[in-house]
């Protein structure tokens, strides 16, 4: 075979910001650290960010992974929750198993359930803008007496809803929704009910939205746009959605390296590529790594918004 083969170029757009979120970061950090403090095994109740990379990494560790509690033997290693957050009832379970649980859920996912609190306390009839069965959301409506918080999946939901008190009614969101999506739905639902209450500040978080806002600026100009993340990660299934609606039909959910359809890209100018809040940065680079001996690669790394946030780890001292 000739050693000279001319190779066909191709752009490759990256976004900035794409990939770990500071919620994700900490996560991942508290589960690390207290396999050092502690030694293996430590159990994790439900995938501790939605992503099979990750979760496999940590499991090579010495992590098991549950998803309820009743899985876990008698043990004085720690069990920590995922980042998405849990039901009261699950702290509950744990204290009363006496089992030594760390709490990993995000800081931005916690407000939303200081402020589902404060929303009952206050008397409000509570819609929570979010998707059935996603680990968030059991969680968020879980921190409340049952039937305490009504769901709105859609914006038929926000149309069919009769509230028992429209002038005493508020709404909460998953972190992890489309923004335009949310956006149509709370505009229907504040048409219907103008006294509804909005959060104070936006209950989509940071990383969703600067991650969205990036995708929504290059996929106009992309040929074909691979968003990095598994197929279970809310935030990485929005951002497909958003590429396809903001421009780049062939926007695709990539795993990793390993699932690149060549047939896609073989004939193309432009690929653009991001990747979700759960996704780590090694994939991206695998992922390029392999498409540049196929093509003569230009890398494009235009920076939109800069991310400067983390948050503080809790005590996980081994007592
Ligand atoms: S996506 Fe947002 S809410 Fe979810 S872990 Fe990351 S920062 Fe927290």
């Amino acid at each position: 075979m000739n050693g000279n083969v001319i190779k066909k170029k191709l752009n490759v757009y990256l976004a900035n910001p794409r990939g770990f979120c500071a919620g994700v970061e900490r996560a991942i950090q508290i589960v690390e650290k207290s396999l050092i403090e502690y030694g293996a095994p430590i159990y994790v109740r439900h995938d501790i960010v939605h992503n099979n990379t990750v979760v496999n990494d940590l499991i090579k560790k010495g992590v098991i992974f549950v998803e309820e509690l009743d899985e876990i033997p008698k043990t004085n290693q720690p069990i920590i929750f995922s980042a998405h957050g849990v039901a009261n009832s699950v702290f509950k379970d744990a204290e009363y198993k006496n089992l030594n649980f760390i709490d990993a859920t995000c800081p931005l996912v916690s407000k939303v359930h200081i402020e589902a609190k404060k929303l009952y306390k206050d008397g409000y009839e509570i819609l929570l803008i979010g998707h059935s069965n996603h680990p968030e959301v059991i969680g968020t409506i879980g921190q409340l007496p049952e039937n305490s918080i009504s769901l709105i999946e859609n914006i038929d939901d926000a149309n069919e809803y009769i509230p028992i008190a429209p002038d005493k009614l508020a709404y909460i969101t998953q972190t992890t929704l489309s923004i335009d999506d949310t956006t149509e739905i709370v505009n229907l639902l504040k048409s219907k009910y103008p006294s509804i209450k909005s959060p104070h500040k936006n209950d989509i978080c940071y990383a969703t939205t600067n991650r969205q806002e990036a995708v929504k600026k290059l996929a106009r100009i992309a040929d074909v746009m691979f968003v990095v993340g598994s197929n279970h990660s809310s935030n990485s299934l929005r951002l497909v959605e958003v590429g396809k609606r903001s421009g780049c039909e062939q926007s695709y959910l990539i795993e990793n390296a390993n699932k690149i359809n060549w047939e896609i890209i073989n004939n193309i100018e432009n690929l653009f590529i991001t990747a979700g809040a759960s996704a780590p940065e090694i994939l991206v680079e695998e992922i390029i790594n392999k498409i540049s001996n196929r093509f003569d690669v230009k890398l494009i790394n235009d920076t939109f918004t800069e991310e400067n946030i983390s948050f503080k780890l809790p005590n996980i001292k081994n007592k």
